[in-house]
Parts: structure tokens; sequence; C-alpha cells
């Protein structure tokens, strides 16, 4: 009997594929199903959608992957060209931001979104801890929240912790298959528990994290939410890369930016100090935040293409 489900778990040598109708059966693959043109450790990842064939009363072989949508990758280890594809058909990242502890700089964001941008998965900031806000944060708050809207970004605001907003974000989320990230202790865990009763992820005091151990191995998980859709969590998966973005296409991931690339002088203008330059034009009229701009410039300054944004959290 052939089935269609979503991988939704993975071992590395089992999967757990969830049927339309919402039961779960653990699943193998079978010989060499690999895609075309991805060089990854793991053929099979979280977010897949397969078909499968019983194999007996229990047990399934996934017999084939349709085309993903878009999916995340990291490389399996510094040296080698292998990756390793964390998840795969995301609808949205949520990137939660905090200005007290961690601090979550613009340049992490902007490296983020450039990133998650050249993945094809639509970004929305979400600002956290906004309880532990004082007049200085809220301050802080307003001129973030000025930059990325002009920049063409949703920003929503929240206290995980004291549930202030967390239903109407959660709103945001339903139907929709959403990755959480953010630096460790931005509240990431204590945000899906919130959302969904039961889910239980650990959370951790900020100042254990660098306790903990570095180098955890373990597999995204895709966890369904009562109220429709899904959340995928990424333990211990701390980089989040892109390759092979050469350095002229980085502009094209400031949406802000792109509208002006048509109206530079030079079709290989990286938009420094060339002359006729329309995206310098629109910095220096106030149409593209300080922020975005010094950032571009110090991406872009930071090494030669083919480029390699890590996001490390
Ligand atoms: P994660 O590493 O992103 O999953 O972060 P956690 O969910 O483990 O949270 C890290 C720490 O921040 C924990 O001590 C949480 O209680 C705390 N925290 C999370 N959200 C909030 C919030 O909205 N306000 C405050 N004050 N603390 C929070
Ligand atoms: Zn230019």
């Amino acid at each position: 009997m052939e089935f269609k489900g979503q991988v939704i778990k993975s071992t590395g040598l089992w999967y757990q594929v969830r049927k339309e109708d919402g039961q779960m059966v653990d699943c193998r693959i079978v010989g060499k199903l690999k895609l075309k043109g991805i060089k990854s450790t793991n053929p099979v990842a979280v977010g897949d959608r397969v078909w499968c064939r019983m194999e007996d009363e229990e047990k399934a072989l996934i017999t084939e992957i349709e085309k993903r949508e878009n999916y995340i990758i990291r490389r399996s280890t510094n040296l080698s060209k292998q990756t390793h594809i964390i998840a795969a058909n995301i609808d949205q990242v949520f990137l939660l931001v905090t200005l007290t502890e961690p601090y979550t700089t613009t340049g992490f964001i902007d490296r983020f979104l450039i990133t998650s941008g050249a993945y094809h998965i639509p970004a929305v900031l979400v600002f956290n801890k906004l309880d532990e806000h004082d007049e200085k944060l809220d301050m802080r708050l307003s001129e973030y929240l000025e930059t990325y809207d002009k920049a063409g970004y949703e920003c929503l605001q929240m206290s995980a912790l004291k549930q202030i907003n967390t239903d109407k974000i959660a709103q945001r989320m339903k139907n929709k298959t959403t990755l959480l990230a953010g630096h460790s202790g931005v509240g990431k865990s204590t945000f899906a528990n919130a959302i969904q009763p039961g889910l239980d992820l650990k959370t951790a005091e900020v100042s254990q994290l660098h306790k903990q151990g570095k180098h955890t191995t373990t597999f995204a998980e895709m966890f369904p939410l009562d109220f429709g859709g899904f959340l995928i969590d990424t333990p211990g998966i701390k980089s989040f890369g892109v390759y092979d973005i050469e350095k002229k296409e980085i502009s094209h991931y400031f949406p802000e930016m792109l509208k002006f690339l048509g109206d530079c002088k030079f079709n290989d203008c990286m938009h420094i100090s060339e002359p006729h330059c329309a995206v310098r034009a629109a910095y220096e009229n106030g149409q593209i935040a300080y922020t975005r701009y010094k950032n571009y410039l110090e991406i872009i300054e930071d090494d030669e293409g083919p480029y390699r944004v890590d996001i490390y959290a």
C-alpha cells in the first residue's frame, strides 16, 4: 500500500512520517534516494514531503521525495564540501531578537535576513523580552522598528515569559510551517511552550548557556501545533549558512536596495562610491537606514566571493 506524508523527525536511520490523516509511521529509505544537484549527507530531511510503501504491518519505505520548495543546509564539518540538510519546505522563519540579554546586533539580523532571503524563506522579526524594557531599551527598540519597517520586514513584539502578544503571534503561525531562529537565550523554547502547552521544550537560564556542550548532534524536529501548522525546532544547530552568493548579489537581498538597483549607472555597481549610484543616493536621502547600509558595506568588504554568509546563533 502506498501513501503520502511528511517527514517530521529523523534519527539518521529512521524517519517518522506523518500521514495526511495525522497517523505516524516509522520509515526507512530505499537504496539510493538522492536528489539531483544536492550533495548532502542526509538524502531525506525533516519537512520533506514523501511517498512511502508499507513494508510490513507497521513499517514503511520512503520511495520518493517531492521537490523541495526550499531548504536550509549546513556543512557537515568545517572542512568537507558535504552538506547536511537541516529542514525543508519552510513557510516562514521567525527571528527572535532581544535587546536585553543576549543582545542581538543589527549586523547579525542583516546577515540572517540575507541568508533567509537567499533560501527563499520569508522572515519576520519578533522582538522578545519586552517586559524587561526600560525607557532606554524602548528607545533602541523604536530605532530597530523604524529601520526594519523601512526595509520592508514585518516586526512583531512580545514577552514570551509574561505571555504578552504570544496568542496574536501564534495566529500568524496558523496552518504554516514556522522555523524559530535567534541566538541562544532569546526565548525560542519559552515561546514555543507558551503557544503549545505540553510541548515541554527545554529552556535554560541565559547564564547557564555557555556551560553547555558546544557540540551536540541533534536533529531538527517538526511539532504539529494544535491550532494548525507546524513548528520546526533545531536544537543544537547553531549555524544557518548559505553558500555561493556572489558578492554582487548581496544587495539583492536588501529589499529596500533592490528597487534602486536598476537606476545605478554601472551594471556592476557595488554601491560603494561609484558615480551615479542610485543606492548610495537613496541612502543619502534617508530612504535606506544608516545601519543597513553600513552593514551592507561591512558584509561585502568582509571577504571575496563566492560568498558564504554563515549565521551562528
Ligand atoms: P532559547 O535558547 O532561545 O530557547 O531561550 P529560552 O526559551 O531557553 O529562554 C532563555 C531564558 O530567557 C530563560 O531563562 C527564559 O525564562 C528567559 N525568557 C524567555 N522569554 C522571556 C521574556 O519574554 N521575558 C523575560 N524576562 N525572560 C524571558
Ligand atoms: Zn549603485
